[in-house]
C-alpha cells in the first residue's frame, strides 16, 4: 500500500479518521442523511486535489458526476479563494457532468476510462450521488435484483478506475438517519445494502449541533473504527 496517496479534506480530524486523507486506488463512500454534508465534502476535495502535495493535494484535476444538480460553481470559487487559489483556474480543473438517469450515469463512467487514459492529471472522480437515479428508476421490491446487479457492476467499474489510474473515487449515498436500522430492508436503505459488499472505505456523516458534523469510519479493512467531529464553514470543511 506504499503507493497510495492522500488528499486532505480540509479537516485534520477527518483526515486522521481516514488515515491521512481521501486515498487514491480506493473508493470512499460517504453516506448519511440529507444535509449531513456529503456534497460539501465532495466540493472541498475537488478543490483540495489541486493543491500541491506539500499542502495536502496531488496537483491534480477532478471529474465530478452530478446526479442531483447540486454542484455549485460559487461554492467551489469560495473554497478556492479561501485557500489562496485562483477561483477561475480551480473551476476549470473540475469537469462537472450532469447525469440525467442511470444509463447516462453508467455511460459516463464507461467513457471516463478513455478520458482518464488521455489525461493522467485527473486524480479524483466524484459521483454525487451514486444511488439517487437507481432509487428513482428501480423502486419497489420487484426491481431490487436488477437494480443491485446494475449498481454493483457500476461500482466495480469505479473501483477498477481507481486501481488502474491511481486516483481517488468518492461516491455519496443518501440514507436514513440510522441506516443500520434498514439493512434488513434494502428497498428503504437504497444502495446501502449493495455498497456494503463493494471494496473500499465507508464513512458515515451525521449532523451534530449547528455546523458541526460527526464522521464515523465503518468497517474499513485497514483503518481503525472511530468517530471525529468536523465543521462545515463558509470557507469549506474545517476542524
Ligand atoms: P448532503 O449532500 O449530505 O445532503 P450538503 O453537503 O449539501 O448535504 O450539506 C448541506 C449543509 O452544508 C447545509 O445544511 C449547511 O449546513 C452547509 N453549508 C452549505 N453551504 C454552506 C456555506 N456556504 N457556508 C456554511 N455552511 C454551508
Ligand atoms: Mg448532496
Amino acid at each position: 500500500r506504499a503507493s497510495v496517496k492522500k488528499i486532505t479534506t480540509g479537516s485534520q480530524a477527518l483526515d486522521g479518521l481516514l488515515g491521512g486523507g481521501i486515498e487514491t486506488r480506493t473508493m470512499t463512500e460517504l453516506f448519511g442523511e440529507f444535509g449531513s454534508g456529503k456534497t460539501q465534502i465532495c466540493h472541498q476535495v475537488s478543490v483540495n486535489v489541486q493543491l500541491p502535495p506539500e499542502r495536502g493535494g496531488l496537483s491534480g484535476k477532478a471529474l465530478y458526476i452530478d446526479t442531483e444538480g447540486t454542484f455549485r460553481t460559487e461554492r467551489i470559487k469560495a473554497m478556492a479563494s479561501a485557500l489562496g487559489l485562483e477561483p477561475k483556474e480551480v473551476l476549470q480543473n473540475i469537469m462537472s457532468i450532469r447525469a440525467i438517469n442511470t444509463d447516462h450515469q453508467i455511460a459516463i463512467v464507461e467513457e471516463l476510462q478513455d478520458i482518464i487514459a488521455k489525461d493522467n492529471s485527473i486524480k479524483l472522480v466524484v459521483v454525487d450521488s451514486i444511488t439517487s437515479h437507481f432509487r428513482a428508476e428501480y423502486s419497489g421490491r420487484e426491481n431490487l435484483a436488477v437494480r443491485q446487479q446494475k449498481l454493483n457492476r457500476h461500482l466495480h467499474q469505479l473501483v477498477r478506475l481507481a486501481e488502474i489510474y491511481d486516483l481517488a473515487v468518492i461516491v455519496t449515498n443518501q440514507v436514513m438517519a440510522r441506516p443500520d436500522m434498514f439493512y434488513g430492508d434494502p428497498t428503504v436503505a437504497v444502495g446501502g445494502h449493495t455498497l456494503y459488499h463493494v471494496p473500499g472505505i465507508r464513512v458515515q456523516i451525521k449532523k451534530s449541533r449547528g455546523n458541526r458534523r460527526i464522521a464515523r469510519m465503518v468497517d474499513a479493512p485497514h483503518l481503525p473504527e472511530g468517530e471525529v467531529v468536523f465543521s462545515i464553514t463558509n470557507t469549506g470543511i474545517r476542524d
